[in-house]
C-alpha cells in the first residue's frame, strides 16, 4: 500500500524527522491562504506517483496570487493516469544541496538496505542505472539495530561536515525505527536537502507499506487512499479473485497462485506479454471463471485469452461449466487458448467439446497458440 507525501510527512513529524511546514489543500484559494504565511511556497501535486516534479506538478511560487495559480494548474493535471485532486503547500527551503536517502526490503541481500546519495532529486532507478556508484548502501538484518560505527563510516563518505553527519545520523535512525515500526518495504526521503544554514531537512516523503503485514497496524490501514486501486483490481478483491493488472495483451485463467507465477514467466519466455496475473483459487465454482473472464475482458488491451487449468481440487468439469456459463454472458470476441488437465479431465473436455471448443494438454504449446493468436488480433 502506498502513502501520500502528506501521509508520510504526518509520521516523519511524529517521529521527529525534521521538515519544512506544509499544509494539505483541496482548492486553489485554499492553497492563496496557506501560500499567505510564507515569503515563497512549493505547491505539490498528491498523486501515488513518483516524478511529479518532472510532469509539473511541483511549481514555485511567490506570494499568495502566484500560488494560487499555480494550484488551479496543478489541480488540473493528470499525472502519469493520475488525477490531482489535493495538492501540498509548502513553506519552500531553500537549498543548497539535495542528497538522496532511503530504506527498501532488499531480498537479493534478504536484509534491509539503506541507501544515501549526495546526488538526490534525481529518481533513485536512474541513478541506479548511470551511476551505481553514487549511492552507498548499508544492509541491516532485520530487526537488529543499525551497526553505529558502520554508519558512521558511510555518513562520512557523503558528508563532509561533523554536524550534518549527526543530524543525518539521528534521522536516519529515526527513519529505520519508522521503517521496522510500520512494517514498510520502501521509505524514502529524497530530496533530502542542506539548507544554506546548515539544516538537513526532509523536503518529499515516499512509503509503501507491506500489504501483508498491515493487519498489525490498523492506524495505518485506515491510510488506504482508494484510489490506489483500480476499479478491475478492487471488483476482483471483491469476488475473492486474486487479481493483478499488467501492461500486456493476453489475459490469464489460471488456477494456483504458483501456477499463475509460472503461466506468466512463459509467456514472457516465448515473447509474449500477460495483460493480468489470476488465480481463480482451488474450489471449483463456474461463476468464478465467469467473474474472472467479465473483469478481464473489460481490459481493451487484451486481445487473447489463455485458460491455464490444472486440476487437483479444482475439477475440469466445472471449469468447463463456467466457460459455457461465461460465453452464454458475456461476449469473448478475442481468440481462446484452453489447456485442460487433471481431476475430471475427460468430463471436462467432452462438455467443452460438445459446445465446439478444444482443449488442450501441454502447456507449452498453449503458450505457443495464444501469443500466435494475440500477434495475428495485434
Ligand atoms: P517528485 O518529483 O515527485 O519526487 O517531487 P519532489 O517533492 O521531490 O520535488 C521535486 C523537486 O522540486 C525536488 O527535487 C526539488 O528540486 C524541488 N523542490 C521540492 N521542494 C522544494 C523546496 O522546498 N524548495 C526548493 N527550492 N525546491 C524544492
Ligand atoms: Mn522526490
Amino acid at each position: 500500500m502506498k502513502l501520500h507525501e502528506h501521509q508520510t510527512r504526518h509520521l516523519f513529524r511524529k517521529v521527529g524527522i525534521p521538515l519544512n511546514d506544509y499544509r494539505l489543500v483541496h482548492h486553489p484559494s485554499e492553497a492563496g491562504e496557506a501560500a499567505a504565511q510564507w515569503e515563497t511556497t512549493v505547491v505539490k501535486a498528491q498523486v501515488l506517483t513518483g516524478g511529479r516534479g518532472k510532469a509539473g506538478g511541483v511549481k514555485l511560487a511567490q506570494g499568495s496570487v502566484e500560488a494560487t495559480e499555480k494550484a488551479q494548474d496543478i489541480l488540473g493535471l493528470e499525472i502519469k493516469g493520475h488525477k490531482v485532486k489535493a495538492l501540498l503547500v509548502c513553506d519552500a527551503a531553500p537549498i543548497e544541496k539535495e542528497h538522496y536517502l532511503g530504506f527498501i526490503v532488499d531480498r537479493s541481500r534478504r536484509a534491509i538496505t539503506l541507501m544515501l546519495s549526495a546526488e538526490g532529486g534525481m529518481d533513485i532507478e536512474e541513478l541506479a542505472a548511470t551511476k551505481p556508484q553514487a549511492i552507498h548502501t548499508l544492509s541491516v538484518v532485520p530487526g537488529e539495530s543499525l551497526d553505529s560505527a558502520a554508519l558512521e563510516a558511510l555518513l562520512n563518505q557523503v558528508f563532509p561536515f561533523p554536524e550534518h553527519q549527526n543530524q543525518a545520523k539521528d534521522t536516519i535512525e529515526k527513519l529505520y525505527n519508522l521503517f521496522m515500526d510500520s512494517d514498510a518495504s520502501l521509505l524514502e526521503i529524497n530530496p533530502y536537502a542542506l539548507t544554506p544554514d546548515g539544516r538537513l531537512l526532509a523536503l518529499d516523503g515516499k512509503m509503501v507499506l507491506d500489504d501483508n503485514a498491515l493487519h498489525r497496524h490498523p492506524d495505518l490501514m485506515a491510510l488506504r487512499n482508494p484510489e490506489e486501486e483500480r476499479d478491475d483490481e478492487r471488483e476482483a478483491r471483491e469476488k475473492n479473485l486474486s487479481f493483478v493488472s499488467l501492461d500486456g495483451s493476453i489475459g490469464c485463467v489460471v488456477n494456483g497462485a504458483g501456477l499463475a507465477m509460472a503461466t506468466l514467466d512463459l509467456i514472457k519466455h516465448y515473447g509474449g506479454t500477460p495483460a493480468n496475473f489470476l488465480d481463480v483459487g482451488g474450489s471449483s465454482n463456474p461463476q468464478k471463471v465467469t467473474d474472472a473472464l467479465s473483469i478481464i475482458l473489460r481490459n481493451p488491451q487484451v486481445n487473447a485469452l489463455l485458460i491455464n487449468i490444472f486440476g487437483g481440487i479444482t475439477r475440469c468439469d466445472d471449469i468447463a461449466r463456467g466457460l459455457l456459463m461465461a460465453q452464454k454472458e458475456l461476449e469473448i470476441n478475442v481468440p481462446l487458448v484452453i489447456r485442460l488437465v487433471g481431476t475430471n479431465q475427460e468430463e471436462g473436455r467432452a462438455i467443452l467439446e460438445e459446445a465446439g471448443i478444444t482443449a488442450g494438454d501441454d502447456l507449452d504449446e498453449a503458450v505457443k497458440a495464444v501469443i500466435a493468436a494475440s500477434r495475428s488480433q495485434a
